[in-house]
């Protein structure tokens, strides 16, 4: 209406802007049906470190897309256009299995426990109701512990159903895989989520680490959610710190663990099998 407003010109504008941006979803789509199989997609891991004591824990699996033309496509990009399409509830349980047979293979962290894999799983693979077995096929598949496998589940992935969502969870839970909620804090109802459905930790969102330092407001929402989470018995978890003093600040608060480029960028699953070799620690927690 307002392009009408503005002239022809400006129509045509607003056009040519929308079909390429659809052209451009289709052809994302057309190409991300095939990626896998061609072998573009691959698994990065992130180390997560436990604050107290530097050690490292476990791992986020994170997704890559490679394409020849387009080069490295972004996962917000990409996940988006999977979600939108389906083809996630494709993708997603190749990536579950894909990240439980890695993980497998990793070694124990000297002398303790074996790191954790934390996969991500969007709102739409939850709501297909068809997690749980996937999961279960990939466990049985890998042979991984459930007790190393998490599920990093956005407060959004919830809305709509939520007592469904808690059954699946609670489901999985009862294998003895553990849920994290992520994005902590970006949603409306953090809280009211965790009322209602059963989770063993929070990740607070990088948009209130990043400031921490600096805003007053972000390091008292921050260091809030730490208190919160210790009182209900959970584990939180800071993602996106960037810097030592970020760090040590969110150690001094009492953050159980943190995950950043300051402290390690994502990584092929092999250099992870370095990183486990080289590192030093008593016992691993969660
Ligand atoms: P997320 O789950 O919140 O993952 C954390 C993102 O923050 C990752 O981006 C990671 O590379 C980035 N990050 C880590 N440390 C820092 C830091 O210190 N500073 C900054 N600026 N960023 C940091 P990535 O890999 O681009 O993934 C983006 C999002 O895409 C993820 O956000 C997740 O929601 C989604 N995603 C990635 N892989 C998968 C997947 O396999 N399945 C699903 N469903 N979603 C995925
Ligand atoms: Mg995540
Ligand atoms: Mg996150
Ligand atoms: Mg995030």
């Amino acid at each position: 209406y307002q392009a009408k407003l503005a002239g022809k010109n400006c129509a045509r504008y607003y056009d040519n802007v929308m079909n390429q941006a659809v052209e451009r979803h289709v052809r994302l789509e057309t190409e991300l049906r095939g990626a896998w199989d061609r072998g573009e997609l691959s698994m990065v891991y992130q180390p997560v470190f436990r604050v107290s004591d530097n050690a490292v824990v476990g791992a986020e699996a994170l997704l890559r897309w490679h394409h020849p033309e387009l080069g490295e496509v972004p996962p917000t990009v990409f996940i988006d256009v999977a979600e939108k399409t389906g083809l996630i509830e494709m993708i997603g349980p190749k990536v579950m299995v894909a990240a439980c047979r890695d993980a497998a293979r990793w070694p124990s962290v000297d002398g303790g426990a074996p790191p954790f894999v934390s996969v991500n799983v969007s709102a739409r693979e939850l709501r297909s109701g068809d997690l749980p077995r996937s999961v279960a096929k990939s466990l049985d598949y890998s042979g991984l512990d459930p007790g190393r496998l998490l599920v990093e589940l956005t407060e959004t992935a919830m809305i709509g159903d939520e007592a469904h969502a808690g059954r699946l969870l609670q489901q999985l839970r009862a294998t003895g895989v553990r849920v994290w909620l992520d994005d902590f804090g970006t949603g409306f109802s953090g809280l009211s989520h965790l009322r209602r459905v059963p989770v063993d930790g929070v990740k607070i969102d990088r948009s209130f680490v990043a400031d921490i330092l600096h805003d007053a407001d972000d390091l008292a929402l921050t260091t809030a959610i730490i208190a919160m989470a210790r009182s209900l018995g959970i584990t939180v978890i800071a993602e996106g710190v960037e810097n030592r003093a970020q760090y040590e600040l969110l150690r001094e608060r009492g953050c159980d663990l943190a995950q950043g480029f300051s402290l390690a960028y994502p990584m092929s699953a092999d250099e992870f099998i370095e990183l486990c070799k080289r590192t030093r620690t008593d016992e691993l927690p969660v």
